[in-house]
């Protein structure tokens, strides 16, 4: 039986033990790639977002009946960890009352920074619809495949290898027009697919990674530049053209967040400087 995200149900001989943080008993996942995925989401929360006191992971199917689970859950895959559960309610156990993800803005931000960094692997139950909100839980997203994690992996070795800037000062500028199209540009000689923008946009670019703490969001540019790009040979004026393009579609498309203070959206100019914040979603 595959559970929510796609992954086969994995035997206890499927899973390893990870110890992060400060629960000594450690955390079950999937083996392997999986496993060294879960280790550097949770590191990155333990040092960026709190410090670790409780996690837990894979449960065999029946356990998880037991405890009342979802019946395809996904942690009976060993794709999936519930991180300080204590602090971070699962909504559907308190029914009726007003759901907080225990989290304050700016956790919350350092959370979907995290998030970003990852390439979109890992989703967050925060995320999940209103009377199932789950803060505490993080997951292989829908639909990723051994290939995907076996990609992230490999980021994550070439990132020890030469350090990507640090992202945690939500000062940094946005990525302008021609930042992206170098990003982009590096990319001219693969076939350019719209997973791949998106891979280069929160991999390759420390600047896309600045976005992510951003309005502007790193997918809706890739997207748009994925759009605009045309087919066939590229030249460095098509990207550079397709990046300004791409901008001012995600501005004009920016929805007004209820919590940010109104900003008039540089429409026309074409490489925007703004610093404006991210407003955290609930
Ligand atoms: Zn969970």
């Amino acid at each position: 039986m595959a559970t929510l995200n796609g992954w086969p149900e994995a035997r206890e001989s499927a899973v390893v033990r990870i110890v992060v943080g400060g629960d000594a008993n450690g955390v079950t996942t999937l083996d392997g790639d999986v496993s060294t995925a879960f280790r550097w989401l949770l590191e990155q929360f333990h040092a960026r977002v709190e410090p670790i006191s409780e996690v837990n992971g894979w449960r065999s199917a029946a356990f998880n009946k037991q405890i009342g689970g979802a019946a395809r859950s996904n942690h009976i895959s060993g794709t999936a960890v519930d991180v300080n559960g204590a602090r971070h309610p699962f909504e559907r156990h308190h029914p009726g009352k007003r759901y907080s993800s225990g989290f304050t803005n700016a956790q919350g931000r350092a959370v979907r920074a995290i998030l970003k960094e990852a390439g979109g692997l890992f989703g967050w139950g925060l995320d999940f619809p209103v009377g199932l909100r789950d803060a505490m839980h993080f997951e292989l997203a829908n639909g990723t495949t051994k290939a995907d994690v076996a990609a992230f992996v490999a980021t994550l070795r070439a990132r020890k290898a030469a350090p990507i800037a640090a992202t945690t000062d939500e000062d940094e500028d946005m990525p302008t027009a021609d930042e992206i199209a170098q990003a982009v540009w590096s990319y001219r000689n693969a076939k350019l697919e719209r997973k791949d923008t998106y891979a280069l946009l929160r991999r390759t670019s420390a600047n896309a990674e600045a976005a992510a703490h951003a309005t502007i969001d790193a997918q809706g540019i890739a997207d748009a530049i994925a759009a605009a790009l045309p087919e066939g040979n590229l030249t460095r004026a098509d990207v550079r053209r397709a990046a300004r393009l791409a901008i001012q579609d995600v501005l004009r498309a920016q929805p007004e967040e209820p919590s940010t203070p109104a900003e008039p959206a540089p429409a026309e100019k074409p490489a925007p400087k703004a610093k404006a914040k991210a407003a955290p979603k609930p």
